[in-house]
């Protein structure tokens, strides 16, 4: 296992769309060792989710581990660390709301978007089972900002306005909700 270096905006693989894992390939040793590799980067990064090509395998896995209690998460529920393979998103109602994104592969940027915030998930464990979620809320948007990494998407391209785009330091001065950190701020990276 091994923490991996994070591709920045500007690589390549950031912007192909991913291919999908055939029933053969997950749970193989080349699959494990990929998936360790993106959960030590996971922590190592203090991030909150990972798609591969983020680790520049453009492959359509993707892991999310939000860590319950941390204050520094506000009121974002928690959720144990998830595998996602050929992970299928389904708009269940067309409403959205905004919140302030960061990106592991944008890094030192905050950017305001807006996403559907009622939304079910259909995907594959890391066994090979098929799983099922429905999302509402700040997971609906964090669960989105990830599985747009599969179609070469960034959260940049889904903004709507664009001088809602800041530097961190500047957004904490200038923009950043003056209640305290909650769902609706966006205060760690995807
Ligand atoms: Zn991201």
């Amino acid at each position: 296992m091994a923490v991996r270096k994070i591709v920045r905006m500007g690589d390549p693989v950031l912007r192909q769309a991913a291919r999908p894992l055939a029933p053969d390939e997950i749970g193989s040793a080349p699959f494990r060792l990929l998936l360790a590799d993106m959960i030590d980067t996971l922590h190592d990064y203090s991030g909150i989710g990972l798609a591969a090509p983020q680790v520049a395998e453009s492959v359509r896995l993707a892991i999310i581990d939000i860590p319950g209690g941390a204050s520094r998460y506000g009121d974002i529920p928690p959720m144990p660390l998830t595998v996602f393979v050929n992970p299928v998103v389904e708009v269940v109602a067309p409403e959205t709301r905004g919140y302030w994104e960061g990106c592991l592969s944008v890094p030192g940027l905050r950017g305001f978007v807006e996403r559907p915030q009622h939304i079910k998930v259909r995907y594959t464990n890391e066994q090979g089972g098929t799983g099922e979620l429905e999302l509402t809320g700040f997971l609906a948007t964090v669960f989105q900002h990830e599985f747009d990494h599969l179609d070469g998407k960034l959260y940049i391209d889904r903004m709507t306005d664009s001088t809602l785009l800041s530097f961190e330091e500047e957004y904490l001065r200038y923009l950043a909700p003056r209640e305290e950190p909650q769902a609706g701020q966006l205060t760690t990276e995807l």
